[in-house]
Order: C-alpha cells, then structure tokens, then sequence
C-alpha cells in the first residue's frame, strides 16, 4: 500500500547507516525527531461531500485524503501537521476512456472543478485543490493503463494515458520494446502525468523527452474529444501537440497517447569517472554533447553532492577509495561523473571508449562500472531516503532549470549559493548539492537538492523554505534560466512564469485554454491564476 504521508510503499524503505546521521548533524546542526500527525486525526478533517452519487465516484475520506497532496515540500508539511485546508469532494475513476467524457458533463451539471491525476508525484503543488468555493472531483487515471495497439512496423505504441511508468515498460517489454522514459517517480509516476507535465527521463540523452516521445492522442475537453493523428513530421501549421504539453490538466484529460517506442536495446552500462574540479569535468560533459557522442546518460555531480553520495552510501569500500583519491591528488573539490551507454554492443564499447577518451583529456579519472551500477541499483529507490530523512528531523527540496553552456558554471555556483546565504541569514546550516542532470549540446540542466532541519513550528519551516526557494527561482531567473527544466509550473512556479513567457505569451497560454475549457472546470489555480 501506498504511503498517504510521504513517498512510495510502506514495505519499502531507505535505511541510512548511522555513521551518516553523524554526517548530516556536522552539516545541519543536532536534529530533533519530531511527532507527525496520524491518519485518524488527519481523517476526521476530512469534511462532508458535496458532490451528490455517482457510481464512478468515491467520496470516503480515506480515498479523498491520499489524492489531496502531491509530493512538495509543502505538500509534505501539510500532511504531516494537519494542515490539509481543503480536499477533493470526490475521486472518480474512470473503468473505460468513455467514461472520462461523461464524468466532465457529470461535473459541468453540478458546478464542480476536476483536476486530472496521474500519479500524484507533482513535487509543485499540481494536483492540489483550489479554493474557489465551487466542488472538486479528482479524476484518476488509475484504471486505464493498457495498451491498446503496437505498430511494430513504425514503432508506435498506443496506451491508456493511466499507464504508470513500470505498467507501461512490462507491456511493451514483453512485445520486446521500450520507451526508456525513466524519471527519478518511475514507479508511480504515468504516461499521461509526464505529457501534461513536460517530463524528462533520466536517459532523455538516449531516448528524448516525453515531448520527443509523445507523437499524438486524444484528449477529452468540456468541449469534446480533440484528436491528435500521428505524423512522422507535418508543416501543416502549428503542432498542436504543443498545447498538451504541459497543459498541467488545464485543457482536458489525456485519455490516449501514441508514443514512439524502440526495440529493447542489447545492452547497457552506466560508469564513473572522477574529476578533480567542477571545471574540468563540465568542459568534459560539453565536449562529449558537442562532439555528438552517442550516450544515454550523463550526470555530473558538484564537490558537496560527490562528498555526500559517497558517505551516504555507507559501502565499506569507500573510506579505502576515498583514502586511494586523495593519494593520486583528487581532494575535496573533487566531482564525480556518471555516464550511461545504450544500444547494440559494438556501438556502446565505441562510446564508452570516445567518452573515457574526453573525460582523460580533461583530467578524469575513469573508475569503472561499479559507481555507475550502484547508481543505476538505487535510481528509483532514492526517493525513499526522503521518508528515512524526514522521519530524523531532516527536510529535503529539490529545484532545477536549464541553461545555455555559457551561463552553466556560474549559474552552478550562484543558485546553491543564493540558498546558503538566506539560510546563513536565519542562523540556520542548510546542505545544497548541485548536479547537471540533462545535457544537451547547447546547454545543460542544473538540479539542485537541499536539506535543511525540520521546525517544531510548521509555519516557521514553510518559511525557512518559501525564503530559500525564492532566493534560488530568483537566481534562476537572474542568469535567465527557465524556472523547470522538467518539474512544470503547478502553484509553486506560478510567479515567475509571466518573466519568462512575456504578457502577451501568457494572454495566449489564456485564450487557447479558454477555448478548450470557457468556464475554468478544469485544475483552476495551476499555470496562471
Ligand atoms: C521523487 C520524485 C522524483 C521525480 N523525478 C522526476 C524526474 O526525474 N523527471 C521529471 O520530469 N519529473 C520528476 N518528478 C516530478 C513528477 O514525477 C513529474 O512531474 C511527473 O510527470 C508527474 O506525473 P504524474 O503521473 O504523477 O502526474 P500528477 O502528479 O498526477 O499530475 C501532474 C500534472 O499533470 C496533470 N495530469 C496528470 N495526468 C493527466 C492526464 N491524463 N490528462 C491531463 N492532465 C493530467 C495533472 O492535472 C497535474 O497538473 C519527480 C517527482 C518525485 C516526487
């Protein structure tokens, strides 16, 4: 079963070494554990329905409780502290894609806004009910998750948009295809979730973003069925595919998407490497992207999160490699590099070979497969290490852009920075690491983490972190980063869109919304206001 409160199973679990405990209390300050609510008490704040029978609809608090929050911080604060405000009135699940049509006029008879869940992974409050006074239904795409057709002559796929991330994967696995769309939410996380938020998988290098991926569908509005045929390419005007995208369940439900698919590669390995800077391996990463080397994956770690991987791991070889780095003169700044190839086996020795080649000219230290399959072992189960931190006192954010090559380095120094200094300013100590997470030949994404002590006050912690987020989206966008590079927009990005879009942009993001939807049923509150 799902965890109402924090992320994944409750069978699942992240335990820490205790050694690790000692480390994050020199870099935080003494952590206290602290008492979160139960599910009775948050429960009997659940009030009454408003919404009359349906037999698609369930209304029993318990239901309406876990699709109420998503997995922001703030999310996370308010189901650990009972401060849920306001809750579904409803959760529908549609049995069949015929049923999500009659489910909106069900909706528009009664007055009530519908807000499209996937999964519920959003990490920017995309999910979470709007206060417009009117009912709320959440509609879950649960049910519908199969496929539906396979064109293996075109390599295209035809799916339920419900389809969650290892649903999709064992269908078309079985017919001897992937999608290889593999965010850090795989396990929860759905096809229809990834269009409407502009996702990006960990091997996007390989395989491209879901917008590379997503070639048409069907999307069902308050104003009927929108189609979207399949084309290898069209020039027939705009590409309306591009109004899905990220649509954050503001114009429709995806019920079908057709999505470009490719057969099962024959192997795959991922590898480290260490550089002694920041700098030497940044040039390296944009070499390998500018010389056009065929990686699926590539990641490069900042000194703090290389110095915090390592310990938190708590492997016992670690102190020995540590002590064997030094040695050779990789000290603390220090940056370890995580390179994935895909693909038949002659062209990933090539690539490898290409890569390790860079990487040696600008200082790397190639270190084999063991760090990269340790980092490949643990990819969707590192979610869960935020349920073993929360529970020690610790609070853990995320936040990302991308940015031109140009602005990368700098930009890498400044947003964790900018974070450190608001922390610095409360006297409190705040963990930042920073990675490049995407790559491409023009430019880079810069994920950042950051882990902070949890308050007894739950309004003084929302504060500690609205400060540090804002002082972070603030740096982004002073390089002129985007404010996501692959989480969306939701409540929590909401203010710096117009910077971004420009007035007369989002006067148009407005109008093609209206269209689709005139009376603003669907997820009010998300995008724009
Ligand atoms: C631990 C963790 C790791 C993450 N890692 C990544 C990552 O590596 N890459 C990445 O891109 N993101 C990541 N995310 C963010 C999140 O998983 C993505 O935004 C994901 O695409 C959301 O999918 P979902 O199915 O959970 O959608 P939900 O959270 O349920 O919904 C997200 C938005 O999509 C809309 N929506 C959902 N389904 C439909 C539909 N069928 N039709 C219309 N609208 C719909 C919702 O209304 C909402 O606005 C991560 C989140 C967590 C918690």
């Amino acid at each position: 079963m799902k965890r109402w409160n924090g992320w994944g199973n409750t069978e699942t679990h992240y335990p820490l070494p205790d050694s690790s405990f000692g480390f994050l209390q020199t870099k935080l300050g003494p952590l206290t554990i602290l008492q979160d609510s139960s599910l009775d008490s948050m429960l009997s704040a659940v009030p009454k329905s408003r919404l009359p029978f349906h037999p698609l609809i369930d209304t029993k608090p318990e239901t309406r409780l876990r699709h109420a929050r998503g997995q922001s911080l703030p999310d996370w604060v308010a189901l650990n502290h009972c401060r849920v405000e306001l809750f579904p009135d409803g959760v529908a699940f549609p049995q069949r894609v015929d049923d999500v049509p009659k489910l909106l006029k069900f909706a528009g008879e009664h007055g009530t806004r519908v807000i499209p869940y996937g999964g519920g992974t959003s990490v920017v409050g995309h999910i979470n009910p709007f206060p417009d006074g009117h009912p709320i239904l959440t509609l879950s795409m649960e049910k519908l998750n199969q496929l539906k057709g396979l064109d293996n002559v075109s390599n295209l796929a035809d799916f339920e948009a419900g389809v969650t991330g290892p649903e999709l994967e064992a269908q078309l696995q079985k017919n001897g295809y992937t999608l290889g769309h593999y965010p850090q939410s795989f396990e929860f996380s759905t096809l229809g979730g990834w269009i409407a938020s502009r996702s990006s998988g960990q091997q996007s290098y390989h395989y491209g973003r879901i917008e590379d991926q997503f070639a048409g569908g069907q999307i069902e509005t308050p104003q009927g069925r929108l189609d979207l045929p399949v084309f290898p390419a069209s020039a027939s005007g705009p590409d309306l595919r591009e109004m899905v995208l990220g649509s954050e369940g503001r114009i429709g439900i995806i019920t079908r998407a057709q999505i470009r698919v490719k057969p099962l590669p024959e192997t795959e390995g991922f590898y480290g490497v260490f550089f002694p800077s920041w700098e030497q391996g940044s040039a390296a990463v944009r070499s390998i992207t500018q010389n056009n080397i065929p990686v699926s994956m590539l990641r490069l770690s900042n000194p703090i999160e290389t110095e915090t991987t390592l310990i938190l791991s708590g492997k016992s070889w670690i102190d020995l490699a540590d002590r064997g780095l030094r040695l050779i003169g990789y000290g603390d700044e220090r940056c370890l590099f995580i390179f994935g190839v895909t693909g038949s086996s002659a062209q990933t020795k090539l690539s490898r070979q290409a890569v390790v080649r860079i990487c040696r000219a600008h200082k790397g230290l190639f270190v084999g497969a063991v760090v990269g399959h340790a980092w490949e072992k643990s990819r969707f189960i590192s979610p869960y290490l935020r349920n073993t931190l929360w529970k020690k006192g610790v609070a853990i954010d995320t936040l990302e852009t991308a940015l031109p090559w140009s602005q990368v380095n700098a930009a890498s120094q400044d947003i964790p920075e900018s974070i450190v200094k608001v922390a610095r300013q409360s006297g409190e100590q705040v963990l930042v690491m920073t990675h490049l997470s995407h790559i491409y030949p023009d430019g880079a994404s810069i994920y950042t983490t950051y882990l902070f002590r949890r308050t007894v006050d739950p309004d003084e912690l929302l504060e500690r972190w609205s400060a540090m987020k804002g002082a972070a989206s603030c740096e982004i966008q002073k390089y002129g980063g985007t404010i996501s590079h692959q989480h969306g927009v939701g409540t929590d990005h909401k203010p710096y869109l117009p910077a971004e879009k420009g007035l007369l942009g989002m006067e148009a993001i407005r109008a093609f919304t209206k269209t689709f939807d005139p009376e603003g049923m669907l997820n009010p509150g998300k995008l724009f206001d």
